[in-house]
């Protein structure tokens, strides 16, 4: 077997505005993400996660739960509820508290949040100058009603954020877990708001997912465990392939900090419109406990039996956003190679997505070199040995190499090829995503030979 030789660096130097055309394309030609109710024109910054796109985003997620919950003795799980009382939003400060500043355009009519403007003086959309109204304070939250009378007793909200799911259920966990504090509460799932700007695609939108963990410790040891979720957290891209040079944290300041924040990091990564924010690393002290305790009349707070003290936690929170963290993903991995045309000896353009094989969609794809019925029996054969283990692909029409660059396109690590010698020798051709280089493997050592190359 040829050992492969690593894919060359990416350009790293600096944001790379075209390549956002280029990414938004290719996840709508293939297959990643579609705009929302598109035969109906599209529906306001909001998308769908077409095949590979679902397959995308669970593995996202999926990473992140084996990194912070699956790997770890100190996290355990939750899935709260979506729709949730005015109360919890009033405990926690955002009825009061989540709002952007609103600003009107006097010229266009068009409308801006504030603190996004490059320039707080001219209007982006039209160019004029001091057109602006006076900002408002514009409430983030969704807003419905349960049950078949809209009143104030109905009122209900979609929550903006998974964290107060993990504060309500603070006491339901300690009690039934067994965990003390340092320990954590880890949450997948969909959050809204109602963003006055969505865009840059998935990067803002409406209704997204995150992936938040709130991590409860002894107050004194607040400082420590913020460092440590800060490195972790910078690591996790690193290690699922996103060059460190695209990364970086950046500390907030005092005057950016959230109304319960006692220190906020965020990851950034250099988007191709420049550095943004991937996740935020907050410090919120005791913050949540002490509001839902007030409001709720619980007792939110832990009996430390051998030192005989009873505190209130304070609390870290590492919240990413998986859409957000899956378009970055794609943004890192996209790459464009010249390549001899595979047997033909001329130049042609490569698009690859040098996914990490952890968020790659498919990690095979079997395709036999024909469709000819004599070859579908082995190819069905691998199909059945490989499905059970790993996500494949099954693609038997189209020139070979054409396959080749559609699964370049869509991250497939290994792509296995029956052709008519697997009838003599019971082997298939693997070839490299990265490389393009192939070897000849026995079906019986198929397994052991991706596994290692699946998981590194
Ligand atoms: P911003 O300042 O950009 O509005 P935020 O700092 O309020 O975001 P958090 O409340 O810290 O965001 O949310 C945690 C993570 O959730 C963000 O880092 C981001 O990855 C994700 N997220 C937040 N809002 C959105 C959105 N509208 N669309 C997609 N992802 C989002």
């Amino acid at each position: 077997m040829s050992e492969a030789p690593a894919p060359e660096p990416l350009d790293v130097e600096s944001p790379d505005p075209a390549l956002f055309d280029k990414v938004v394309n290719l996840c709508k030609r293939r297959g990643f993400v579609f705009p929302s109710a598109e035969i109906y024109g599209g529906f306001r910054s909001t998308y769908d996660y077409g095949p590979v796109g679902v397959l995308l985003l669970r593995n996202v997620k999926e990473a992140w739960w084996r990194s912070m919950v699956q790997f770890r003795h100190d996290v355990v799980g939750l899935d709260a509820a979506i729709l949730s009382p005015p109360a919890v939003w009033e405990a926690s400060g955002h009825l009061q508290n989540f709002t952007d500043p609103l600003v009107d355009c006097r010229v266009c009519r068009e409308r801006f949040r504030l603190d996004k403007l490059d320039d707080p003086e001219v209007c982006p959309n039209c160019g004029a100058k001091q057109s602006f109204t006076e900002a408002r304070q514009f409430n983030l939250m969704f807003r419905t009603y349960a049950g078949p009378v809209e009143g104030a007793g109905a009122e209900v909200f979609l929550r903006p954020e998974t964290a107060q799911g993990m504060f309500v259920n603070f006491k339901n966990v300690l009690e039934t877990s067994r965990k003390r504090p340092p320990f954590g509460i880890a949450q997948v799932g969909k959050s809204f708001r109602n963003e006055i700007t969505p865009g840059n695609f998935v990067f803002r939108t409406r209704e997204f997912e995150q992936m938040e963990m709130e991590y409860f410790v002894p107050p004194a040891e607040a400082g420590k465990w913020y460092e440590y979720w800060c490195a972790e957290r910078l690591d996790w891209y690193v290690g699922l392939g996103i060059p460190a040079a695209k990364l970086r944290l950046r500390a907030h300041d005092a005057d950016e900090l959230s109304h319960y924040s006692a220190g906020t990091s965020d990851v950034e990564f250099l988007f191709p419109w420049g550095w943004d924010e991937l996740e935020g690393i907050a410090n919120r002290t005791d913050y949540d406990l002490r509001q839902h305790a007030e409001h709720s009349g619980e007792r939110l707070e832990y009996f430390d039996q051998a030192a005989g003290e009873r505190y209130v936690p304070h609390v870290i929170e590492p919240a990413a956003g998986a859409t957000r963290a899956a378009m970055a993903f794609l943004m890192a991995a996209y790459d464009e190679e010249e390549v001899a045309r595979e047997g033909q000896g001329k130049g042609e353009l490569r698009t690859v997505l040098r996914l990490h094989p952890r968020i790659a969609p498919y990690k095979v794809a079997v395709l036999p070199l024909s469709k000819k019925p004599e070859l579908q029996a082995p190819a069905n054969e691998v199909l059945g040995l490989l499905q059970p283990h790993l996500m494949c692909d099954y693609d038997e029409t189209q020139a070979i190499g054409r396959r080749y660059r559609r699964q370049d396109e869509l991250g497939t690590p290994f792509c296995v090829t029956v052709d008519f010698d697997t009838l003599d020798d019971h082997a298939v051709t693997v070839r490299d995503r990265d490389t393009m280089a192939q070897d000849r493997v026995s079906i019986a050592g198929l397994l052991d030979h991706l596994d290692p190359r699946l998981d590194p």
